[in-house]
């Protein structure tokens, strides 16, 4: 069932239930992270490894002190600078953290995300929430209601409408190695406004099987549709004559007459709206059966860094 009253949301998460919520980044499934049964529904819908370990989303900085005994000075200023927002610390866990939301990692994920109704839920909780993307593991992330109801509907007892998701990426991930930062994900807040606080950033780059994060992958946030990413479209549609083609690109339309549809994510050549309108219309392109979905790439600058990386998991094979 789709709704907005987040007290019937309250009372799902307090019944060991979990619940779909929307946040700026993508909407997450959102389970109780004190109670194991709830937890273990999330892997289990989303198919997901029990060894990726859950985002734990917290309503104010406060609760950040329930979590983790060590907060590094640099892990502070970020808290302050981007909270709420899209910046998600992974912090030395406290014991009583449970490892079946780590991942049975001694670390956790922390942020309060910048959503107002989820903002409310959160601080109406006596109990923060551990929500991942919800979506089946690897597969493109929602950015609205409607995709959470395509992925799940009727085995979810409840979803959260709060409107198209303002960001449309997911959060970016900082942990601290003695207590230096190190970038396990780039995302929402670009790696510009990091070292514009902080300085120069270490970026790790994931690899298939050492796996710090899952976004880390090389194949994630993929549609089923072959996806390919081209520095040259006229190239490579020339390449992929005679298929039914779909295109994603920033702000101009290719002329070509054999494409059969055209996705085009910031018509104004603004890489913040590109990134807000990335997952929709990959879900459009995926749902039009298409042999193949053909991606420009984007700048390797601010939010294109992000759009880039996803692109390039997004299109492996
Ligand atoms: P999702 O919410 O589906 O985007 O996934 C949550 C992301 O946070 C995944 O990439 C996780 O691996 C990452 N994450 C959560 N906890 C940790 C942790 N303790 N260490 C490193 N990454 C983490
Ligand atoms: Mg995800």
């Amino acid at each position: 069932m789709i709704s907005k009253d987040i007290y019937q949301a309250a009372h799902a998460l307090y019944q060991e239930e979990i619940v779909a919520i929307p946040t700026e980044t993508v909407y997450g499934l959102a389970a109780n992270i004190y109670s194991e049964k709830a937890v273990r529904k999330i892997f289990e819908l989303k198919n997901r490894p029990l060894s990726n370990p859950l985002i734990v989303h917290i309503g104010s900085k406060n609760q950040v002190e329930d979590l983790t005994d060590h907060i590094p000075i640099l892990a502070e200023k970020l808290m302050d600078t981007f909270w709420p927002g899209s910046l998600t610390l992974v912090l030395k866990k406290k014991e009583k953290v449970p490892d079946f939301v780590t991942g049975g990692k001694d670390t956790v994920a922390i942020r309060i995300p910048q959503h107002e109704k989820t903002l409310q839920l959160l601080n109406l909780l006596p109990f923060p929430l551990a929500a991942p993307s919800a979506n089946p593991f690897g597969s493109i992330s929602p950015t609205s209601a409607s995709h959470v109801v395509k992925y799940f509907d009727r085995r979810i007892p409840l979803i959260i409408d709060g409107g198209i998701c303002q960001n449309g990426l997911e959060s970016t991930i900082i942990g601290f190695e003695d207590d230096a930062p190190v970038l396990y994900r780039l995302g929402s807040i670009t790696v510009e406004e990091i070292e514009n606080e902080i300085g120069p950033i270490q970026i790790k780059k994931g690899t298939s099987n050492e796996t710090i994060a899952p976004g880390m992958m090389n194949k994630h946030y993929a549609p089923t549709t072959l996806t390919v990413v081209t520095s040259n479209i006229s190239e490579t549609i020339h390449l992929h004559k005679g298929k039914r083609m779909g295109l994603l690109v920033f702000n101009q339309k290719s002329t070509n007459l054999d494409v059969a549809h055209q996705e085009v994510l910031s018509a104004k050549g603004d890489l913040k709206e590109a990134a807000a309108n990335l997952y929709s219309s990959l879900h459009r392109l995926d749902a039009m059966n298409l042999e193949v979905i053909i991606s420009e790439k984007f700048p390797e600058e601010k939010w294109g860094k992000t759009i880039n990386d996803r692109l390039k998991r997004a299109s492996h094979q």
